[in-house]
């Protein structure tokens, strides 16, 4: 096939549902009933994380949250406690923030037409489309990162997907390629052909149903199709972290913002001015003498903009009679050889855990 020929769109079609037949993944969990609100958590779950990563998380969340009104009527924070380690926690926020939108206007019905769908929050054209094509075999096309990866492949598409034009273009290749029939199976078909066989990293073209078609694969170009863009090194930005320790081993977390960074999760106190004296800091903010401070090994956590370096230091308060702090909504006095049940970020989790060799004084 050359650039200029019109691609045969039904072949296609046909040749990837019959691949998903004999090989496309069957038995995930939300793929037993058609029910939109496990379909959308899912589908939600599995933006930007593995799938064999989300089917525990999943499976935890729907015993908890079995419905939109579970969801809708539970505290964020305990959302959030089952969120923790999927990462990408305004996910959590935005489907706590969406049921609840839900409930008050379609009296706690999943709404059923794309507009509708794609005003919740989190909810973009091609998560919305998913929805509805897998829930109701509704005819949408979708194009998350595997099928822009397949598309672009596919018809060799110039440009970086993330590029508006390119974009544009995609969408209407993906509607060309979606059935008018079996609408749920092709979506969840093509899905499964960009994560098991047109992979990121060493797609397995021979073994391609659609690889007579390709032209990336024609002109030996697999490698060169996304078209890449432009990457800027991500920034460095670095902060400290308080592990502000009891003399009972007890050590301090607190609330973090609901906007920002890790919004909503329990972590540590934050030291973003690297000239802020730490003693005077506790005192000030805290009503705490400390006793002594030790420098921790820093760890580094990435974020999809920057990465952060993250310097902990330990400090240790000597016994005190009285403390301004008392676990409340804000703070909390936690014992850190015990599990921690709230939701941290797998940073904070990685810094506590450093405490471990480090006995009290
Ligand atoms: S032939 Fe290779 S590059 Fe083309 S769609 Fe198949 S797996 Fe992807």
């Amino acid at each position: 096939m050359t650039d200029n020929t019109l691609p045969d769109f039904q072949d296609f079609t046909t040749r990837v549902l019959d691949w998903h037949d004999r090989h496309g993944r069957r038995n995930l969990p939300w793929h037993a009933q058609k029910d939109p609100y496990r379909i959308w958590v899912s589908e939600i779950m599995l933006q930007q994380t593995r799938v064999e990563t989300v089917i525990p998380f999943y499976q935890d969340f729907i015993c908890r949250f079995p419905n939109i009104d579970s969801l809708a009527e539970a505290d964020l924070d305990e959302v959030m406690t089952h969120w923790a380690g999927l990462g990408y926690y305004s996910r959590a926020r935005n489907l706590h923030q969406a049921a609840r939108r839900i409930c008050e206007e379609h009296g706690g019905h999943f709404p059923q037409t794309l507009d509708e769908v794609m005003s919740l929050p989190g909810i973009g054209r091609s998560t919305a489309g998913a929805i509805l094509a897998f829930s109701r075999n509704d005819r949408h096309p979708i194009l998350d990162a595997n099928v822009k990866r397949i598309l672009s492949r596919y018809h060799a598409v110039d440009g970086p997907p993330e590029k508006q034009d390119t974009q544009k273009r995609l969408w209407i290749l993906a509607d060309q390629h979606t059935p008018e029939v079996r609408i749920a199976e092709y979506t969840q078909a093509i899905m499964d052909l960009g994560a098991l066989t047109c992979r990121v990293r060493n797609p397995l073209c021979k073994e391609c149903p659609v690889a007579s078609g390709c032209l990336a694969y024609a002109q030996d170009q697999v490698a060169v199709f996304p078209v890449r863009k432009q990457k800027k090194p991500r920034p460095l930005k670095s902060c400290r972290m308080l592990l502000l320790r009891r003399s009972d081993g007890f050590i301090l977390l607190c609330k973090r913002p609901v906007k920002g960074i890790w919004g909503g999760l329990w972590s540590l106190p934050q030291l973003d001015d690297p000239e802020l004296d730490i003693i005077q800091y506790c005192k000030e903010i805290f009503g705490i003498e400390i006793l002594s401070t030790h420098d921790l090994t820093p760890i580094r956590h990435g974020f999809s903009h920057y990465e952060l370096e993250i310097a902990p230091i330990l400090c240790d308060m000597p016994p005190q009679k009285a403390l301004r702090l008392f676990d409340d909504h804000e703070y909390l006095w936690h014992d850190p050889k015990y599990p921690i049940a709230m939701g941290l970020p797998a940073a904070v989790k990685r810094i506590i855990a450093l405490l471990d060799p480090v006995a009290v004084p």
